[in-house]
């Protein structure tokens, strides 16, 4: 019934119920967390990666070089399945309930992703993975100097339009690119990639027509960035479509490899 009225409201009615209603988590409803411990730790993280045109698996996430051939992205990294129901209502929530609370437990998601991808990669060393079993071996060839030289990413949120912004307050991938920012100790750049317009809807729209759609619609406003490796993050992934003109605009500038990191793939 809540979940209705919040549906169907405006955001001042929104903030007002926010006051008058309790936080309450949404996977059991106990008090006082949008995720409480319990549900936090029930979440399985997505336990393989793949290329996300063609869905080959993979160690890394990566554009598989067949398919790469159309993204200037160099692959994505998704920390959950959407099909978890309880990350699915955290996305959902995160946007259209105009709070950001639920951001501070979603970003704990990717951190929990990032720890294991850093371990896999301490395993995956290459200087270690001359006597290793092939499958390791294979892992270490492919390792992106992202995930290698991980504290040298600079993190730069998908950026919403400014007429988006004011309406919601808040940019749900800024938010969460600030805790992954602070628990880390990365570079945060989230003034000078703007969005300069709005796409059209793209749910109707297939792979190709949406890269095509997302054409021109960011700007980067920033200097040089010297082959920087750049990490892109955003609350949910489709087709790729709006990470990979980010990272075209961001390549066009002098990036080094730029990598998608969502909580899941909507
Ligand atoms: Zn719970
Ligand atoms: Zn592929």
């Amino acid at each position: 019934m809540l979940k209705k009225i919040k549906q169907n409201t405006s955001r001042a009615w929104l903030f007002f119920l926010d006051l008058i209603f309790p936080i309450e988590c949404l996977g059991c409803g106990f008090e006082g967390q949008w995720i409480c411990e319990k549900c936090f730790k029930e979440i399985k993280l997505k336990p393989k990666q793949y290329c996300l045109h063609c869905k080959k698996e993979n160690s890394w996430g990566e554009f598989c070089p067949p398919c790469r051939i159309i993204y200037s992205l160099n692959g994505v990294w998704i920390a959950a399945l959407y099909d978890e129901p309880l990350v699915s209502r955290a996305i959902k929530s995160l946007k259209y309930h105009f709070t950001g609370g639920i951001a501070a437990d979603l970003s704990q998601l990717l951190i929990l992703f990032v720890d294991k991808m850093l371990e896999q990669a301490k395993v995956a060393k290459p200087g270690l993975a001359a006597g290793l079993e092939r499958r390791i071996f294979e892992q270490a060839k492919n390792m992106p100097a992202a995930v290698l030289n991980y504290k040298e990413n600079l993190v730069i949120p998908v950026p919403l339009s400014r007429k988006r912004l004011r309406w919601r307050g808040f940019n749900q991938a800024e938010l969460l690119a600030r805790k992954v920012v602070e628990n880390y100790g990365l570079k945060l750049d989230n003034k000078n990639l703007i969005r300069v317009k709005h796409k059209k809807p793209q749910a109707k729209l297939n792979e190709i027509q949406r890269l095509v759609n997302v054409k021109g619609c960011f700007n980067w406003q920033g200097g040089n960035l010297n082959k920087k490796n750049i990490i892109l993050i955003d609350d949910v992934v489709t087709t790729g479509a709006t990470l990979n003109e980010c990272a075209k605009v961001l390549k066009d500038h002098g990036a080094g490899e730029i990598w998608g990191l969502v909580a899941a793939k909507g």
